[in-house]
């Protein structure tokens, strides 16, 4: 089977149990070749339900946690995205296809990622609105503020303040928070007004750790 048939089997399956809904995720998540954004030695299992190595000890997330994080973002085609955790450029690029006339900025803490992240984005060259920057994602990315939507890939302590405040009244954030660094809760946050903000828990969630000034310590 080759990539093309091995990601249509994967994405009817996200739709059989339940993740996939909406058209503009399912033609995403159908568009994006996952198996250019994982490392040779990979590519074999890219289209299984799984997370994967990216090196410097990161993932990129399984398919179904892109698919669910995606479909509860409820993203419209002219929102501004930002991820905090771009990681390969996976997930940054299939939220930039969803998102066709807006932006998504993806922040990455480890540049040599961030390099990657940039060629693999540039290799697909399916998403010319996504914008890789290399920096400390808990501080949101204050030049392109404000956001839309907020998604963070990394497990955080607690949901940091900078990206509560770069969030637009009426946007929505999803982040994972959890007291342990490798098991959280995934919140959906809705900045309801300017000083409050209303939290939903989705569910379990194991993301590695969310590092930086207002995430865990080094
Ligand atoms: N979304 C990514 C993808 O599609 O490949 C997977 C993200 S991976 C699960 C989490 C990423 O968050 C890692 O690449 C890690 O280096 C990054 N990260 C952790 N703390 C960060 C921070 N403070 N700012 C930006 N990135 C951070």
């Amino acid at each position: 089977m080759n990539y093309e048939e091995q990601r249509k089997r994967l994405v009817e399956y996200l739709i059989s149990i339940g993740y996939l809904k909406s058209d503009s995720v399912i033609e995403a998540m159908l568009k994006v070749p996952r198996h250019i954004f994982v490392p040779e030695e990979y590519r074999a299992f890219a289209y299984e339900d799984r997370p994967l190595p990216i090196g410097f000890d990161q993932t990129i997330s399984a398919p179904h946690m892109v698919a669910l994080m995606c479909e509860h973002l409820d993203l419209k085609q002219d929102h501004k995205v930002l991820e905090v955790g771009a990681g390969s450029g996976y997930h940054a690029c299939v939220i930039g296809c969803i998102v066709k006339d807006g932006i998504v900025i993806a922040v990455e803490r480890i540049k040599k990622l961030a390099e990657r992240a940039k060629e693999n984005i540039k290799k697909a060259s399916l998403c010319r609105n996504v914008k890789i920057v290399v920096g400390d994602g808990t501080k949101g990315y204050e030049k392109e503020a404000p956001y839309d939507r907020i998604l963070v890939t990394a497990g955080a302590p607690s949901i940091p303040k900078p990206l509560v405040e770069q969030l637009k009244v009426g946007g929505k954030m999803l982040i994972p928070v959890g007291e342990s660094k490798y098991s959280q809760e995934l919140l959906l946050v809705i900045k309801v007004e300017k000083d409050r903000i209303e939290k939903k828990n989705l569910g379990d969630v194991a993301f590695v750790p969310l590092v930086g000034e207002y995430g865990w310590r080094e």
